[in-house]
């Protein structure tokens, strides 16, 4: 016997049509490419969604085909968001820190029809687009009057000209759930990147989990800001969450550094907000000599990357904002695990909920997890055994789009990392497994001796990798950078270890470097890193 319920598939365009509906005044705010502050409603973002809606089909664009975006996070890129999956589109989000070569590479990939493309990128584009066989059409998000006259790429129009003369009012098409809304490539340290191509419902589902309480907690009383980027899985869900809620929506555009994201903090009365620890780092860097406060900051959530203690400490301690640590991938759509406590934690002291607050979390409904040997056999969840964290869940790849072979076992994705998982569900990471320092039969986490360096007062950055040895087949080096102005020797930093790990793990040598090769999605490059050591012997 079936249920009796409604059966409306799950689509994407029914959050922003709901947003429209019973939260249109709430406000979408945006830091411009130009540096100016657009500002808008939700009521007035549906109307032009539905507009680009109209433009594609203007276009001839087929049911399916992918519309690509090279942009900033801003109200353009969000109505592209609605109108091109919401008209049975895939919105493909390019990460424009790529290498151009990869770009071309990805577009062709991906086939797409269309780019859209923020102002800043225009030199970008002008260097791939002889290179991307596929894409018929260039949109710049700008108005009319900022297109430059001349810029060789062919049929280029302005954002706001291409919708201008469309309708406000579009019949959003039902059609099954399953479709593909939008794609993203993983960033891909080695070989061509992988694309996670999310569907209607699984973009969905995890709007509606991302939006629970002791998940990212979203609300209409919120004022949001996604300082990670719409280029790299959908922001992290925030903007279908944020139009699931009725949140009020802040978009930094390209302004990150520490000053212009306190400010826009502080001007818009931000309650919330979400980003990588690199980010956040420019932000308390920024704050600290001013003795700057927050006045309406709570919550922030930090992920992508092990947040260090020493960051949550500062959030908790020195601001009396609440860290929430994240842990997911671009194949996660990408949430996985948030670190919120539970009830029975209430009773523990600080310095015990620091303890649970520094790990990556329990799994959100809708993630399964666990922990298995180089066998495949499910290990304890103890705390202590470490094994490969493998997840499963409605919004976790099943393959990878034109995937040669299938990634899943058993029907569990291997994510690649390294983790324990206590009694009460708690997962930590350790290590990505590549990057985990194999020293004498034991293993070493890279993340545990890098949270280490970057609790000393003097250490701005720090990455910890292995070096062959010719008795424990690998050692710990960590590579560091200073704070401006701040100073540290080798041996004072050796000697803060004492007493913070067991002797065995500290490392053997300390490297002082300008500055740690971030990758695409701002996650430390070790791969580089050892690129740019190869000559480097460790002492004795
Ligand atoms: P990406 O697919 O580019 O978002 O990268 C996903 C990878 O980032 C994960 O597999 C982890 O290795 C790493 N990652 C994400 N969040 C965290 C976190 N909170 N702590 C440690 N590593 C993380």
């Amino acid at each position: 016997m079936l249920g009796l319920m409604q059966n409306q598939p799950l689509l994407i365009s029914s959050l922003i049509e709901f947003a429209a509906r019973h939260h249109g005044d709430a406000e979408i705010v945006s830091r411009r490419v130009e540096g100016d502050i657009h500002r808008y409603t939700y009521r007035e973002a549906a109307r032009r969604s539905r507009q680009v809606a109209h433009a594609l089909d203007a276009l001839g664009l087929a049911f399916s085909d992918r519309v690509a975006t090279l942009a900033w996070n801003g109200y353009r890129h969000f109505e592209l968001y609605y109108g091109v999956s919401g008209s049975g589109r895939v919105l493909h989000t390019i990460n424009p820190r790529l290498h151009p070569e990869q770009i071309a590479w990805i577009a062709n990939h991906a086939e797409d029809q269309v780019l859209c493309f923020d102002m800043s990128f225009l030199p970008l584009v002008q260097a791939v687009h002889a290179k991307c066989a596929t894409i018929k059409h260039y949109i710049a998000l700008c108005d009319a009057d900022k297109l430059p006259a001349d810029t060789g790429i062919p049929g280029l129009q302005s954002y706001e000209s291409w919708i201008g003369g469309q309708p406000g009012d579009y019949d959003w098409p039902t059609f099954d759930e399953n479709t593909a809304s939008s794609m993203c490539y993983t960033s891909g340290t080695t070989g061509h990147p992988k694309a996670a191509l999310y569907s209607h419902r699984s973009s969905t589902l995890h709007a509606y989990a991302a939006a629970l309480p002791d998940v990212m907690s979203v609300s209409a009383r919120d004022a949001i800001l996604p300082v990670v980027p719409m280029f790299h899985v959908n922001a992290w869900g925030i903007p279908y969450s944020a139009a699931l809620t009725g949140a009020k929506l802040v978009f930094p555009g390209p302004a990150m550094d520490g000053k212009s994201v306190y400010e826009l903090i502080e001007a818009e009365k931000v309650t919330y907000a979400a980003g990588v620890p690199t980010v956040w780092q420019m932000l308390l860097t920024h704050m600290k000599p001013g003795g700057l406060r927050f006045s309406t900051l709570r919550r922030t959530v930090i992920g992508g990357s092990a947040c260090p203690p020493a960051m949550i400490q500062a959030f908790n301690d020195d601001y009396g904002v609440e860290v929430l640590h994240a842990w997911g991938m671009t194949e996660m759509s990408p949430l996985g695990t948030l670190c919120t406590l539970k009830n029975k934690h209430d009773s523990l002291s600080e310095e015990e909920k620091m303890k649970i607050r520094l790990k990556q979390g329990r799994a959100i409904y809708g993630v399964d997890m666990k922990i298995v040997d180089g066998a495949g056999k499910e290990l304890p969840w103890d705390g202590k055994t470490y094994g490969d964290l493998m997840v499963k869940g409605p919004w976790i790849i099943r393959e990878y789009y034109k995937g040669e072979s299938d990634p899943l076992v058993d029907g569990w994705f291997p994510t690649g990392d390294v983790a324990t998982i206590n009694a009460d569900g708690y997962m930590q990471i350790t290590d990505r497994s590549k990057d985990v320092i194999k020293s004498g039969g034991e293993w070493i986490s890279s993340i545990d001796i890098e949270n280490i360096a970057v609790a000393h007062p003097a250490v701005l950055m720090a990455a910890c990798i292995g070096m062959t040895h010719p008795k424990w087949d690998e050692r710990p080096i960590i590579a560091v950078v200073k704070k401006p102005g701040m100073d540290v020797s080798r041996e004072e930093l050796l000697a803060f270890y004492e007493g913070k790990t067991a002797k065995w793990q500290i490392p053997d040598d300390v490297v002082f470097v300008d500055a740690i090769p971030l990758g695409a999605t701002g996650k430390m490059l070790k791969t580089r890193l050892r690129e740019l050591l190869k000559d480097y012997q460790l002492p004795g």
